[in-house]
């Protein structure tokens, strides 16, 4: 019988054997032949009587007739002696290839003998592509760790069953990601995430659980914990690991990580709260100063509340244009002339009262409403340009303060830009941005700059010294002018180590074709330091005078939008405080 098992015929008094002529048993035996299932019949004994070719490749039949495979002779024993047919899923093992048979076994009683007739269709491939499912449903592709279903499911059984002694989750976030990714691109990015869920996994339980829940963030269960101490402990000796450089593709990272914890039960009873709660810890973690660790106390609830209210106001200020600008002047030092202003921008809040950006500036930049805020400053400057002339003069430069991220954006970027121009006096305005725009050299240097060079807009290096990069951005990048921070120059006179910061980055500026600008003078010894030790020739500071409010200059005309009120008292003391102590002013 050739392509079906040869030794064994077919039972006598089969179908097929009676009735049928000779040419239609042989199609049948063909048919059978090259059915792509396999087919097999077996005997009372578990015997294969009869298995087509597709069969013969699935199985190993022994000598004994028997199919090599185990479960598949137990479930066909089984079938024969219940007499009830059953479909089984078969994992089989063949040559170091898995292959999986979906089989359904038929006990039939043929020629006065019970028989078990078997078919198996190969599903490996779908069985593949399932598993594949499953995983990119349950695992995270890129360091193979389960995602945030598998472990909220994790601890919501653990919930279910009271959560033992109690346990601990931790919400970690990489500080500075973004950063690190932008800098030395997305590959080295990945596998810095690799090796730091490496190293956050290192030492963990059976029972506990490390997640990757989003981009740089990862969530860990450690169950079950006797305490916060022996908590603080473990991640201590985490933060310790994480902190070691990376190597990685021939560059030396170092990075660091921020992280939160809860406890349960004493933080939360349920998985939400709970990582809500290391959430708010992290949170805290990195306002102040990141790479640590922090465990969750109520005043961080509170934090997050008072957060709320400023960031529902701050949405309503936008919508409102409740801002205005005050403008403090760079002076020249040696003749007290006014070479430019610098636009500072002032939110009114709901109760009327003037704040300053450092209570708004990065949560605008955070929520995404910095764009619009920068366009209202400039909004601004174009509205009230006749005073900003009579008042400065019409050479004075006009300085806008552009955030780091906004800088490095180049939808935003080329907006602004076009903005800028449309002024028709596009040439008048200076960009400040800080260091960490340069994060991004080459977008920076490639896109951005050439888009403000051409229009004749000046870039300015603001804070310089207390960013990211410092002098290593100063030689990638053409600015005109570098704005040296206040924290340098704060009693300059009675500080060496700051004096010789100050000539080191006086020389290299000097080199590129920067002016420098000394920022937050106050006193007259700061100046007369200036004046008689370094060559620097322009200053900026409340020793000259405080950001004032146009408005205040001319009292009868308002800067801003008719609507808006006349704000309140601090305002006018801005104002009266920056001009008693300048009265050489040009105007
Ligand atoms: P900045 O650009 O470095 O501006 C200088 C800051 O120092 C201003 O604070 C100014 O009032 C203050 N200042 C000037 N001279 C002195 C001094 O002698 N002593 C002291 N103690 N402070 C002095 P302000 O107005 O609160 O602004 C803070 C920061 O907010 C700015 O720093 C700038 O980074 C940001 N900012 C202001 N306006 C805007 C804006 O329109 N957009 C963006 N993205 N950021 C802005
Ligand atoms: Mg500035
Ligand atoms: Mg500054």
């Amino acid at each position: 019988m050739h392509g079906l098992r040869h030794d064994v015929p077919l039972p006598e008094g089969a179908p097929g054997n009676e009735g049928e002529s000779p040419s239609e048993l042989s199609i049948l035996r063909d048919v059978l032949r090259l059915l792509p299932h396999g087919v097999t019949v077996q005997d009372e004994h578990g015997r294969v009587l009869l298995a087509n070719e597709a069969a013969a490749a699935q199985l190993e039949i022994g000598a004994d007739g028997l199919p090599a495979h185990a479960p598949r002779r137990e479930t066909a024993s089984h079938a024969l002696h219940s007499g009830r047919a059953v479909v089984v899923e078969e994992s089989l093992e063949r040559e170091g290839r898995r292959k999986v048979l979906l089989t359904s076994h038929r006990p039939v009683r043929i020629a006065e003998r019970n028989l078990l007739l078997s078919s198996s269709a190969d599903i490996t491939e779908q069985k593949t592509f399932e598993d594949q499912l499953f995983r990119s449903a349950y695992y995270d592709e890129l360091t193979d760790l389960p995602n945030r279903r598998v472990i909220e499911h994790r601890v919501n059984k653990l919930l279910q069953t009271g959560g033992g002694p109690g346990f601990a989750l931790a919400f970690l976030d990489v500080d500075n990601f973004k950063h690190i990714n932008d800098y030395y691109g997305h590959a080295i990015g990945d596998a810095l995430l690799v090796e730091m869920a490496r190293r956050i996994g290192m030492n963990l339980r059976t029972s506990d659980m490390l997640s990757r829940i989003s981009g740089d963030e990862f969530v860990l269960l450690l169950y079950p914990v006797q305490g916060q101490e022996e908590v603080a402990e473990f991640i201590r000796f985490m933060l310790e690991r994480i902190k070691a450089p990376f190597f990685i593709d021939g560059s030396e990272i170092f990075a660091s990580t921020s992280i939160g914890v809860s406890l349960y039960p004493e933080h939360g009873t349920n998985y939400d709260a709970l990582r809500h709660n290391a959430d708010l810890a992290m949170y805290r973690v990195k306002n102040t100063g990141k790479g640590t660790a922090a465990f969750f106390d109520a005043s961080m609830e509170r934090e997050a509340d008072a957060r709320m209210k400023i960031e529902q106001s701050l949405r309503m200020a936008i919508l409102e244009k409740r801002f205005c600008c005050a403008f403090q002047p760079k002076v020249d030092i040696r003749t007290r002339e006014i070479q430019g202003i610098e636009a500072l921008v002032r939110l009114r809040d709901d109760a009327g009262v003037i704040q300053a950006p450092g209570s708004f500036i990065n949560l605008a930049t955070e929520l995404g409403l910095i764009d619009e805020l920068t366009h209202l400053v400039l909004a601004e400057i174009v509205k009230s340009i006749d005073l900003i002339n009579d008042t400065f003069g019409h050479d004075a430069t006009i300085s806008m303060n552009v955030a780091a991220k906004q800088a490095g954006n180049a939808d935003f970027m080329r907006p602004f830009a076009r903005s800028l121009e449309q002024t028709g006096f596009p040439k008048r305005f200076m960009v400040e941005v800080t260091e960490d725009a340069f994060v991004t050299k080459t977008l920076f240097h490639d896109e951005i700059l050439p888009l403000l060079r051409k229009i004749g807009v000046g870039i300015s290096i603001d804070d310089f010294g207390t960013g990211y990069s410092s002098l290593s951005a100063l030689a990638d990048i053409t600015a005109d002018e570098i704005k040296i921070d206040r924290s340098f120059i704060t009693d300059i006179h009675e500080r060496p180590r700051s004096q010789g910061i100050l000539r080191a980055i006086e020389s290299l500026s000097e080199a590129l074709g920067m002016t420098v600008i000394a920022e937050g003078i106050e006193s007259h010894e700061e100046l007369a330091y200036l004046q008689a030790a370094t060559r620097i020739r322009f200053a900026q500071g409340f020793y000259f005078a405080k950001p004032v409010f146009l408005e205040d200059l001319r009292g009868s005309t308002p800067l801003a939008s008719e609507s808006r009120a006349r704000p309140a008292s601090r305002q006018t003391q801005e104002t009266r405080t920056g001009y008693s102590r300048a009265p050489r002013y040009r105007r």
